[in-house]
């Protein structure tokens, strides 16, 4: 155990190397948050570790990755070839949360285009800062689903544990961006009244791993976290919530795909990828490792206007889901949290897209047209 002086010390290193990071848990927790004196908890869960490990060698490639993600909108406009007026705009527009975006991500926009759909998903805009009637801070009632803190129970047989606020791309119409991470649990340790409450409750057969994003933690903690779950016997599946094989394909390492297939809980990913060419082929290359080791793969996307409110991009992400393996399970009416009222798709213009891709994708291609209402025993699946 460290005593007080020494602790302090390693909350300092902690901070620092969360803000290289900028992840958006961190990014979201209030100053007066960041002051807290054992803030070595913060990093623990994610292992940001200490400053030796972070100068080692042995790091893997994709944290060396993360840590290179932009942050900065003029570095992304200058990249694009889009005019300084752009990111003039995305500066003052963050409104706390601020730009994050993967190189690998990057490499699948267009440069020179402004209105390039997976650039409006990362790049902060004015319309941000509007407050519009009806979109709020919790659309989901999470504070509500909450049985402790990190740890939510909307659906029945089913938990959700929030095990960090990291991410590796801050996608604008976030329904979390303004979610309370700083009180979430950082530590195994801090699990533990969540993984007793799991093991208590014989209806949940499966434990879904959420964030911030899941895959943003190093896999010596998540298989920590993991074994524990693996020896709860009523649970049957684990379940992860990821961005990153998609924004950060590296993530997908031979160590978290021997990890992730070798317990006893059937693995399930589900990607959330919003348009064709976010897909790359080192993207399907991830995909195929975990498809040809056994684990299911389903995609969830949010219908965005300006992304993919049209057939055509609908049709071609799902054709393109399932040229990699992935089932399109479902298309996602927009949650409406603050700051992504101007992605918001009329429910109308939703089902009519569902009803001519049904005309165009053999039925197993077309995703359920949903929407999560708080409160409600299961997703509304509209069509
Ligand atoms: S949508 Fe997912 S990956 Fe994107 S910012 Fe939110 S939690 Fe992170």
């Amino acid at each position: 155990m460290a005593e007080p002086g020494e602790k302090r010390q390693f909350a300092a290193q902690a901070v620092a190397f969360d803000s290289i990071l900028e992840l958006p848990c961190d990014s979201r927790i209030s100053p007066k948050a960041l002051q807290f004196p054992d803030m070595s908890d913060l990093s623990a869960i994610s292992d940001l570790g200490s400053h030796e490990r972070r100068k080692s060698s042995a790091e893997p490639h994709w944290r060396a990755e993360l840590r290179s993600a932009i942050r900065d909108p003029y570095e992304l406009c200058r990249k694009l070839k889009l005019p300084a007026s752009l990111a003039e705009e995305s500066a003052a527009s963050t409104g706390g949360f601020p730009l994050l975006v993967t190189k690998s991500y990057l490499e699948c926009m267009q440069p020179g285009d402004a209105d390039d759909p997976l650039l409006r998903q990362v790049l902060p805009r004015r319309a941000e800062l509007e407050s519009v009637p009806g979109f709020v801070s919790d659309p989901l009632g999470e504070e509500a689903a909450q049985l402790q803190p990190g740890m939510l129970h909307k659906y029945h047989g089913r938990v959700l544990l929030v095990v960090t606020g990291a991410c590796a791309i801050h996608c604008r119409y976030c329904f979390r961006r303004h979610y309370p991470y700083a009180d979430s649990p950082k530590t195994i340790t801090a699990c533990e009244p969540a993984i007793a409450q799991i093991a208590e409750d014989q209806s949940i057969s499966e434990v879904i791993l959420s964030g911030g994003d899941p895959l943003t933690v190093v896999d010596s903690r998540l298989f920590q976290l993991a074994a524990r779950l693996d020896e709860i016997p009523h649970l049957q599946r684990l379940r992860i919530h990821s961005r990153l094989p998609v924004v950060l394909p590296s993530r997908i390492c031979t160590e978290f795909q021997n990890w992730f297939v070798g317990g006893r809980l059937r693995p399930i990913i589900v990607i959330h990828a919003n348009h064709a060419a976010e897909l790359s082929n080192e993207v399907g290359d991830a995909l195929n490792k975990l498809s040809s080791r056994g684990v299911m793969l389903f995609n969830q996307a949010v219908l965005l206007k300006g992304v993919n409110d049209s057939v055509t991009a609908q049709r071609d992400l799902c054709e393109r889901l399932l040229q990699l393996g992935v089932t399109p399970y479902y298309l996602h009416l927009l949650d409406r949290v603050t700051g992504a009222a101007h992605f918001d798709v009329p429910e109308s213009q939703g089902r009519t897209i569902i009803d001519q891709l049904r005309s165009l994708l053999p039925g197993y291609a077309v995703p359920r047209l949903a929407r999560e209402e708080p409160g409600a025993a299961s997703k509304v699946v509209l069509r």
